[in-house]
């Protein structure tokens, strides 16, 4: 189960909700099962990643969800699927993510605390949480 977190510019009146948490397809599971499966929820990179890394190790798990991620330099917000896996309890390899702007890497940042943003349309610092828009999702 996750949330949407919606987010609203008093400037431009931009909208945009952001994902955060587990659903159906995207959970913690042997990387052996993820493989076996039809559809392939991750980036091409990332798939082409997993299956490398299984053909060397059988004991990989891995642990997906959605995170919301920040870019330290525009402040702009961004939802993405971060894809950690373990051999046994060690981590071998967890998503990084670039700005689709500066390029700079994206931090992982905390929702509850963040109240602010920038807006990604007119940049202005008036992009907020929407509360009243806040949704949960199944599957
Ligand atoms: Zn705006
Ligand atoms: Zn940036």
């Amino acid at each position: 189960m996750g949330h949407a977190y919606s987010y609203r510019c008093d400037h431009c009146g931009f909208t945009e909700s952001f994902n955060q948490g587990h659903g159906f397809l995207v959970h913690s599971q042997p990387v052996g099962d993820y493989l076996k499966q039809r559809t392939r929820i991750f980036h091409y990179k990332t798939h082409n990643l997993l299956r490398k890394m299984a053909q060397a190790s059988d004991n990989l798990h891995l642990k997906a969800g959605f995170q919301i991620y920040k870019c330290p330099h525009c402040k702009t917000l961004y939802d993405k699927i971060e894809v950690t896996v373990f051999d046994d309890e060690a981590v071998v390899h967890k998503s990084e993510f670039r700005c689709r702007d500066c390029k700079t890497r994206l931090k992982l940042t905390n929702i509850h605390r963040l109240k602010r943003a920038i807006c990604p349309r007119c940049r202005q610092r008036t992009f907020h949480r929407d509360y009243a828009q806040h949704e949960l999702w199944d599957s």
